[in-house]
């Protein structure tokens, strides 16, 4: 799928007593990224903020730490939570829409944004955010049993819980339920050839379009996320949507929203559909207001003059702007009313029934039927299945509640 993409066996229990007294035994593992330095400390080297970290101290994400002399994940198998939502809510507009996907993150994140839309688990330093607990295979059977198409890593950023993430993805493959990365994009090139060697669709949040918003507003970078974005596009067949929340008078210029949807076509093509979502006031960024319906709508134009096929608003009642038309015709192809759909007009093939043009994602020849609704599980429930077993799709007809 991935040329060259580096493999690893599945993640090992770090061992030693500074491994032991970070956490119980499983939770925390051995990584790779990671190079020592000449005065003692220890580098993680999974995304731009190389933490250099000296004996027992924890990264700026908080769940990677250095411990003998190495930098672990703490977290591993260890969850804030499981939900099975629709795959809109990723938001993915164009890969098997309809379907419920299983839905899990984990504690901190290695983004500092003053706008978090889920800062309490993001911003925990607490284990107690993390209430759940799953085996890779666990996750895997439970997809399958609940039917869903998919799993996701969301809530918050999975790179930094990636050898976790990358167990459940392969788990996943073998039952062919497939992975889903919701990320800010922030990681560094060789683990970024691992993580997404394992991923099959990524909803890449794009926050803006200036090295400003991004150090002063998520003390972060904007260039190693637009090299996430390019890598995404031109070096693997992951199926790619962008989202930028839009937050009033920070990231909503015309020029600033015209600018980025005009690389987005120039560097990752037309099809790549853009997500503008409307910000609410929260964590420590209360002095905006929420974003207008009109804003959304006006970057959405914006996008599809600047030669986008697919532009969407999100988090606002707004059917337009959260359906799918044909590009080349403008029929409509796909109608939503917020996460569900309520008009299919795609051929079986994933074309426009009007005009043959073909609708870019990732298609069943018809939709799945989750609908809107938000289904929370505990995983303590499931019990891991053989792979082999019943497949996501027979088991739809079954959906099992916690
Ligand atoms: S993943 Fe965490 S520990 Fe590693 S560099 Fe990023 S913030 Fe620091």
């Amino acid at each position: 799928m991935i040329p060259n993409a580096p493999q690893r066996r599945r993640a090992v229990p770090a061992q030693g007593p500074g491994a032991r007294a970070l956490g119980k035994p499983g939770t925390v593992v051995a990584t790779r990224p990671w190079r020592r330095l000449d005065d003692g400390r220890t580098q993680c080297d999974v995304c731009p903020r190389l933490c250099k970290l000296h004996e027992g101290q924890r990264g700026f994400c908080f769940v990677r730490a250095c411990a003998d002399g190495q930098i672990v994940l703490t977290s591993y198998g260890r969850s804030s939570g499981f939900c099975v939502d629709p795959i809109e809510k990723k938001p993915l507009h164009h890969f098997y829409p309809g379907t419920p996907v299983l839905s899990f993150g984990g504690a901190g994140c290695d983004l500092g944004c003053k706008f978090c839309q889920n800062w309490d688990i993001s911003k925990s330093r607490e284990t107690d955010a993390l209430a759940d607990e799953a085996a890779p295979e666990t996750i895997a059977a439970a997809a399958v049993q609940l039917g869903c198409r998919a799993v996701a890593y969301t809530y918050n950023d999975p790179v930094i819980f990636q050898e976790y993430a990358i167990d459940v993805a392969r788990a996943c493959r073998e039952r062919g339920i497939r992975s889903v990365a919701v990320t800010a994009g922030e990681i560094c090139a060789e683990p970024r050839a691992e993580f997404f060697a394992s991923m099959d669709a990524a909803n890449v949040d794009l926050k803006a379009f200036t090295e400003r918003f991004y150090r002063d507003l998520c003390a972060a970078w904007l260039q190693p996320v637009l090299e996430t974005l390019t890598y995404l596009k031109r070096e693997t067949d992951v199926w790619l949507e962008i989202t930028t929340l839009l937050i009033p008078g920070e990231n909503d210029s015309d020029k600033e929203i015209g600018d980025l949807a005009r690389w987005v076509v120039q560097e990752l093509g037309p099809d790549v559909p853009l997500h503008f979502t409307a910000f609410h006031p929260d964590f420590r960024l209360r002095d905006r207001p929420p974003t207008p319906v009109a804003t959304l709508r006006r970057a959405r134009a914006l996008a599809l003059a600047s030669g986008v096929r697919y532009a969407y608003t999100g988090n606002v009642d707004d059917p337009e702007g959260q359906s799918t038309w044909c590009h080349a015709c403008g029929r409509l192809l796909i109608g939503r009313a917020g996460y569900a759909i309520r008009t299919w007009n795609l051929t079986t093939d994933g074309a426009c029934p009007q005009c043959g043009a073909r609708c870019a994602g990732v298609f069943d020849p018809q939709p799945g039927a989750w609908g809107g609704r938000r289904l929370p599980v505990r995983l303590r429930d499931f019990v891991a299945a053989p792979p082999g077993g019943e497949s996501g799709e027979a088991a739809a007809a079954g959906q099992r509640p916690s």
